[in-house]
């Protein structure tokens, strides 16, 4: 019976993958007993806080990306500067409905970029749930009014990335269509799951040659309300002022820390998250915890003694939020500089128990991170699935390099994301720290065989 046992597990584990599964052994026991990503997320949730591109707060956040980061003695840390948006939410966020039923405030917050009122608009509300119903419409129903829009997340799909992206229209482009018809403002209802009172903001668009209208996210219970009080009193209006401003760009930056390969120098290992956040709660599992997370792949290769093969870069970017320019910046500067990537790795998914990754890549190098599976079965990593990275390395996508994306538990992502829920505490420490752990050993792997 014994060597039954001793064949069953020698043999589908070469001497290679042994060692393979004595190293990820020791990265997970590390980061489990002495890992400092949480610390690393209290400083940047407590002391700097929300960080908007553009904010003094990123630049504080830049600031301390770069002192972290040299403080674990890479070879190189610097900065590449990046021309970043700039908006300001400012103080006044107001919308009271005034009815039949008397008035109320409703909870709303500006979305980002948006235009503020420059007063109070009061105008009467149309609620539709698709683009297509403005057009049934038309100018006639919709001109002078505030388009409301109250799709709500599919509850029904398993993956909540995906309710979020069947949703995302109403918020990103609400503007510009509802603006076509002449609506003088929009409220769009909050992407989440989440039935409560917090208003969860995000990244708009206006288009050249559409009139700029206000634009602003309305909590999940007072878009139920608003909905049940259209139906009993279709001529209710809602009085909005909104004092957010748009300003001229500024400079931030990309924060990068490398280690320089043993072997293949000239290529390149990247791991990373996006530094900035949006302006209310803290930016905790949006992107607090991947920062920290690929922080702590750095310090682990530190602590452990890990000599990369290729050369491995911690990039910490800005402006994901609303632009992504600190994405498109870098892979610009690859391209420029002829900087051979062959893998990326990005958390940008919340803080949440890691359960496995996506990649974007040939089907070569999907066979090749499958048959790694079984050295991550021991904690709970099940998913090796071709999906979407990240926003910040997707611009480095081309033929030769291997994108991937952390995929934690992400049931209550959308709970937290763009709202003022997003604080230190909803991030728990050991959760954040598997993350982290099985960051750095999918890195130590994509180094020792580069797929
Ligand atoms: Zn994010």
């Amino acid at each position: 019976m014994r060597k039954f046992i001793f064949i069953l597990f020698f043999i589908p584990f070469g001497v290679k993958a042994q060692q393979d599964s004595v190293q990820i052994a020791s990265i997970f026991e590390h980061i489990l007993s002495a890992g400092e990503c949480h610390d690393d997320l209290r400083v940047l949730c407590k002391d700097i806080g929300a960080r908007l591109s553009g904010s003094p707060a990123a630049d504080k956040a830049i600031l301390w990306g770069f002192e972290t980061l040299k403080s674990l003695n890479p070879d190189t840390v610097f900065l590449q500067d990046i021309e970043v948006p700039h908006w300001t939410r400012g103080n006044v966020e107001r919308a009271v409905l005034n009815g039949k039923a008397g008035t109320k405030q409703l909870h709303i917050c500006a979305l980002g970029g948006a235009v503020g009122t420059k007063g109070t608009i009061e105008a009467e509300v149309i609620m539709v749930k698709e683009f297509s119903e403005l057009e049934a419409l038309g100018r006639d129903q919709v001109e002078g009014k505030i388009v409301f829009y109250n799709r709500a997340l599919n509850p029904v799909l398993i993956n909540t990335g995906a309710a979020y992206g069947g949703a995302y229209d109403q918020r990103s482009s609400g503007a510009i269509e509802a603006a076509k018809y002449g609506a003088v403002g929009t409220l769009v209802r909050s992407l989440t799951h989440a039935l409560d009172t917090l208003p969860h903001t995000g990244a708009m668009n206006y288009e050249e040659g559409i009139d700029s209208i206000p634009a602003a996210a309305i909590s999940t219970v007072d878009a139920n309300y608003l909905s049940e009080q259209l139906k009993l009193d279709p001529k209710l209006k809602i009085a909005l002022e909104l004092s957010c401003e748009r300003h001229p760009d500024r400079v931030q930056a990309n924060v990068i820390a490398e280690i320089r390969g043993s072997e293949f120098p000239e290529e390149y290992i990247l791991v990373g998250g996006h530094l900035d956040s949006w302006d209310i709660g803290e930016g905790a599992h949006d992107d607090g915890a991947g920062i920290v997370q690929s922080i702590e792949v750095l310090r682990t290769y530190m602590a452990l003694g890990i000599k990369p093969k290729h050369s491995l870069r911690i990039v910490l970017f800005i402006n994901e939020e609303n632009g992504n320019r600190g994405g498109i910046g870098y892979a610009e500067t690859v391209k420029e500089n002829n900087e051979e990537h062959i893998a990326a790795l990005e958390s940008d998914s919340g803080g949440f128990s890691p359960r496995g990754f996506n990649m974007e890549g040939s089907d070569e190098q999907a066979v090749k991170v499958r048959s790694w599976a079984e050295l991550f079965e021991p904690y709970n990593i099940h998913l090796f699935r071709r999906g979407w990275s990240g926003v910040d390395i997707r611009p480095l996508k081309n033929d030769r390099i291997l994108l991937m994306g952390l995929v934690p538990d992400n049931q209550r992502y959308f709970d937290y994301h763009h709202s003022k829920n997003d604080v230190f505490e909803s991030v728990h420490k050991r959760e954040l720290e598997l993350g982290a752990a099985a960051m750095t050993s999918l890195i130590y792997l994509l180094d020792q065989y580069a797929p």
